[in-house]
């Protein structure tokens, strides 16, 4: 059984003392949402901590681990490296953690660009990711306030933000962001109004 402090410590050796800073926000954010929404609190915890162990990776080793680790690298990726750190850091929690649990592994590979189809689980890491203390965004106050009473109308907000944020900076937009957020409307129907 693999133990928070196992983690913590060699997260602590190869993690930035502002990143580390950052899963451990996650890390606290999803185990409360898990709580709240009845997901295995601790399974939030560990995706949490492990999630961006591939974000500081630059495009060049970004791409050597993708192709090390046999993923299918689309255009966009190639394009944009950074966007393979969610599938690339699942890879190492399960090679180099010792991490075997699938929907931990899922949850950290899909909280970059996100899915049509999210768990729980997936829906609760990608939502702390933008909604942990550390995070300052314009608009973070009201997705908490949202991810207090609604996970789907929280998720939906951080679609519609990340979408306008990679807009305005110019950066390539993931069709999937684009389908996660539209399936989130078509599924849910009118929950938002
Ligand atoms: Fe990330
Ligand atoms: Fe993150």
């Amino acid at each position: 059984m693999i133990t928070e402090e196992y983690l913590m410590q060699k997260l602590s050796r190869t993690m930035s003392e502002k990143l580390l800073r950052h899963a451990r926000g996650v890390a606290d954010t999803a185990e409360k949402l898990a709580k709240k929404y009845g997901t295995d609190p601790f399974k939030a915890r560990i995706a949490g901590l492990l999630h961006d162990i591939a974000r500081d990776f630059d495009d060049n080793e970004m791409l050597q681990r993708a192709k090390k680790y046999n993923l299918t690298v689309s255009e966009y990726g190639f394009a944009m490296p950074l966007l393979l750190h969610g599938p690339v850091a699942a890879v190492m929690a399960r090679e180099d953690y010792g991490i075997n649990d699938q929907e931990i592994l899922n949850a950290i590979a899909l909280h970059t660009v996100g899915s049509e189809y999210m768990s729980q689980l997936d829906k609760i890491i990608f939502v702390a990711d933008k909604i942990e203390p550390n995070r300052k965004h314009a608009g973070v106050e009201g997705i908490r306030r949202q991810a207090n009473v609604n996970l789907e109308a929280a998720l939906l907000s951080c679609f519609d933000e990340s979408i306008r944020y990679v807009l305005k900076m110019g950066f390539l937009l993931h069709p999937t962001s684009v389908k996660a957020r539209n399936s989130l409307l078509v599924d849910q129907g009118s929950f938002r109004k």
